[in-house]
């Protein structure tokens, strides 16, 4: 059976047409019209009568955004792309498509993706992980997502960061209108900002991690604020749902050292006495966002 996913971004759209064993068939990507609903609409229509011209077969569709369905309204709601929000994404796509349109964040795309076929492949219970411009979660149990009356299992980004130090507190404002969430101190820009806190000076994530590589200690000392505060947060994760594996992607699971150091730190607050969870670099990379929409559809 073909599947196709679609992701769903603020700049580009893309499509990715998956065989039964996940074999990608043919992938394409659009710019992103920004701020037409129905540009929008057409856009995703028109990428799937393409590709299943192309390939002589209709497929399953799954769209992986950064926004997500309100369960109650079945809106779109929470998405960047805001021109989408209020709107009935999936009910207008069943429509146009003919057929049922799943619809998850990337989050949740990425759990799935890395749970079917990538670094969590043959674990029953998967945590993925996105460290990038948000920090976003999903669970994945028996190949399936998890998603739960409120559609927010495993978003753990806006919890607050757990066991906070003295200068954490009460952390930095987050968008969401709290305070030291966990996604304050472990997204995109946070390592940059926190090292120009201490520094008084704005370097970038790479000039970071490359100062830190040739011994600098300033660097140093940002890179081991951020994973112990990476370890806490995951900590807290393991100990409600004490997954098989943790699979970290986004920008920032790019640093080859967390995946040592994290699980070294992250013993001191799980509540066990030895730790055996594996904290896996994702197999997919930039593509489990547009796999993982695909394979929502089996
Ligand atoms: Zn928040």
């Amino acid at each position: 059976m073909l599947r196709l996913g679609i992701d769903l971004g603020g700049t580009k759209t893309e499509i990715i047409a998956l065989d039964d064993v996940g074999r990608e068939l043919l992938r394409k990507r659009v710019t992103t019209e920004r701020g037409d609903y129905d540009v929008t609409l057409q856009t995703i229509v028109s990428l799937v009568d393409d590709t299943e011209r192309e390939l002589g077969d209709r497929g399953s569709v799954g769209i992986g955004t950064p926004g997500a369905l309100s369960p109650a309204t079945g809106l779109m709601r929470n998405c960047n792309s805001t021109w989408l929000n209020g709107q009935a994404l999936r009910d207008d796509l069943i429509q146009r498509l003919d057929r049922d349109v799943l619809i998850e964040n990337d989050a949740n795309c990425f759990a799935l993706s890395e749970a079917t076929d990538g670094a969590g492949a043959g674990h029953r219970v998967v945590f993925g992980v996105i460290l990038g411009t948000g920090v976003g979660g999903g669970v994945v149990v028996d190949g399936k997502l998890l998603t739960g009356p409120n559609r927010i299992a495993g978003e753990w980004g806006h919890n607050p960061l757990p066991w906070p130090r003295d200068e954490e507190r009460p952390g930095p404002a987050c968008y969401c209108g709290k305070n030291g969430c966990i996604e304050t101190f472990l997204c995109g820009p946070a390592l940059s900002r926190d090292h120009a806190q201490h520094n008084g000076m704005e370097i970038s994530t790479h000039e970071i991690v490359s100062a830190a590589a040739q011994g600098e200690a300033c660097s140093l000392a940002s890179l081991e604020r951020y994973e112990d505060r990476l370890a806490r947060a995951l900590a807290n994760v393991i100990n409600i749902l004490d997954p098989d594996v943790i699979v970290l992607g986004g920008g920032m699971s790019n640093i080859p050292r967390w995946h040592q150091r994290v699980p070294e730190l992250w013993t001191q607050w799980v509540f066990s006495d030895r730790v055996d969870t594996p904290l896996l670099r994702n197999r997919h990379g930039d593509s489990s966002g547009v796999r993982g929409a695909a394979w929502l559809g089996s």
